[in-house]
Parts: structure tokens; C-alpha cells; sequence
């Protein structure tokens, strides 16, 4: 690093960025502080890396903010036996976070080019028990269903069927509702009973729009 610029450390980002504004859950610090977003993002933009921001990455996408990442992490409490649908795999980033909290991870993702460079990525870092499938995200993922938890990366006007019905009976889901372009309510979707999901407004947040499959 060149003699008097400032770039911003993991740590540092964890400390002021996601324990700063309100994370509490020790294994969800850990786990984010255990990614080096730094080898998620394009070369470019390596010295943002730890930023707390979203960040463009190929395909006109967006790799997700630390903080959203954490705070959807969080909502999800997982369990280190945990199989989670990942639904926007993108760079690999939540992925990766998720991976470091849950047993098993399926990540989703409908951009075969960015499936196949986030398949290599998390392959090359290490990342085992995170599985990268091209296809369409409203659907799912039938084959791994159902799931203790479902996390989703990208914004749709209403819940997809398929996710309600691949949750598992306890499990949690947590996405982004609203109309694409415009700022989405978090929700947090919680299956009580077979036929009984329970749904609590989070926050506003901007995410990008889930599209039909490519
Ligand atoms: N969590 C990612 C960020 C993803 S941005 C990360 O941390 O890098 C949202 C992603 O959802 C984009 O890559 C976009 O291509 C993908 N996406 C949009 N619609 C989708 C769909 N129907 N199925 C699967 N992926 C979808």
C-alpha cells in the first residue's frame, strides 16, 4: 500500500460497520469477519473492498453490503447443521458467509457467467460446503429442499410460491418484497405450522431485481 492512503481493514470494517450499528450475534461477527470480501470483488475495486457498501460486480450486478449480509445473517440464526437455500449467488460473497454458519449451503444464481466465476471463486478460496447451481431462483431449488433456512439476494414483488413450500416446517426465510427500482421491505418469513407462515417487516433496503431465469 502506497505511503499515506487509508485502506480500510476487515476488522476495522466489522468493528464500525457491523457491530457498530447494532450486530450482536458472536458467530455472525465471526463468520463475516472470517471473509475477505477483498477476493469477491473485481480487481478495481479491491481498495473498497471492506467499505460497507454494495459494489458492482459483472453482469451489471451487485456484490451485497457486509452489513445486509450480517443483519439477514443474523435474522436467520443458524445452526452449524443448517442447510441453507441461497438464492442470488452473485459474487459468492453471502454465500461464503452463510457457509461459515450453516452445514450445507445451495446457492442460486440465473447469470451463468457469474455461477461459473463464483463456482470457481469459492471453490479456489476453499469454501467445500457451498454448492453453486444455475437456474431460476423463484423456483428454488427442489432437489436439496427442504430448507432449515432461505436467504434471498434479490428483490420480487411478492414471496415466490416455491420458496414457501421448500422451508422447512421451523425454518426461517428472510428477502427483500417490493417493486424492482424502488427501496423493498425486508421481510422475515418464519414457517410455524405446515400451512402457517408467520412474516415480520425488518427494514427498507434497495436490492437488485430478481429476473426470470437466463
Ligand atoms: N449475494 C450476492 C449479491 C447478489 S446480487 C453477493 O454477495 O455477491 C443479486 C444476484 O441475484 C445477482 O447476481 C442476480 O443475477 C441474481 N438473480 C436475479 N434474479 C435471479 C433469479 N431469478 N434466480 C437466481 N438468481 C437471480
Amino acid at each position: 500500500m502506497a505511503m499515506g492512503t487509508y485502506r480500510k481493514s476487515v476488522a476495522t470494517m466489522v468493528q464500525q460497520d457491523i457491530a457498530g450499528r447494532g450486530i450482536r450475534d458472536q458467530r455472525v461477527l465471526e463468520a463475516v469477519a472470517s471473509v475477505d470480501r477483498k477476493q469477491f470483488v473485481p480487481k478495481a475495486l479491491e481498495d473498497a473492498a471492506y467499505d460497507d457498501r454494495a459494489l458492482p460486480i459483472a453482469g451489471g450486478q451487485t456484490i451485497s453490503q457486509p452489513y445486509i449480509v450480517a443483519l439477514m445473517a443474523e435474522h436467520l440464526r443458524l445452526k452449524g447443521t443448517d442447510t441453507v437455500l441461497d438464492i442470488g449467488t452473485g459474487s459468492g460473497y453471502a454465500a461464503a458467509v452463510l457457509s461459515q454458519l450453516a452445514g450445507r449451503v445451495i446457492s442460486v444464481e440465473c447469470i451463468a457467467e457469474l455461477a461459473q466465476s463464483a463456482k470457481a471463486r469459492l471453490e479456489h478460496l476453499g469454501y467445500d460446503t457451498i454448492q453453486v447451481c444455475q437456474g431460476d431462483g423463484a423456483l428454488g431449488c427442489k432437489k436439496y429442499a427442504p430448507y432449515d433456512a432461505i436467504h434471498v439476494a434479490a428483490a420480487a414483488p411478492s414471496v415466490p410460491d416455491a420458496l414457501y413450500q421448500q422451508l422447512k416446517v421451523g425454518g426461517r426465510m428472510i428477502l427483500p418484497i417490493g417493486p424492482p427500482g424502488h427501496v423493498q421491505m425486508l421481510k422475515l418469513i418464519i414457517r410455524q405450522e405446515e400451512n402457517c407462515w408467520q412474516e415480520e417487516d425488518i427494514l427498507p433496503v434497495r436490492f437488485v431485481p430478481l429476473v426470470a431465469a437466463m
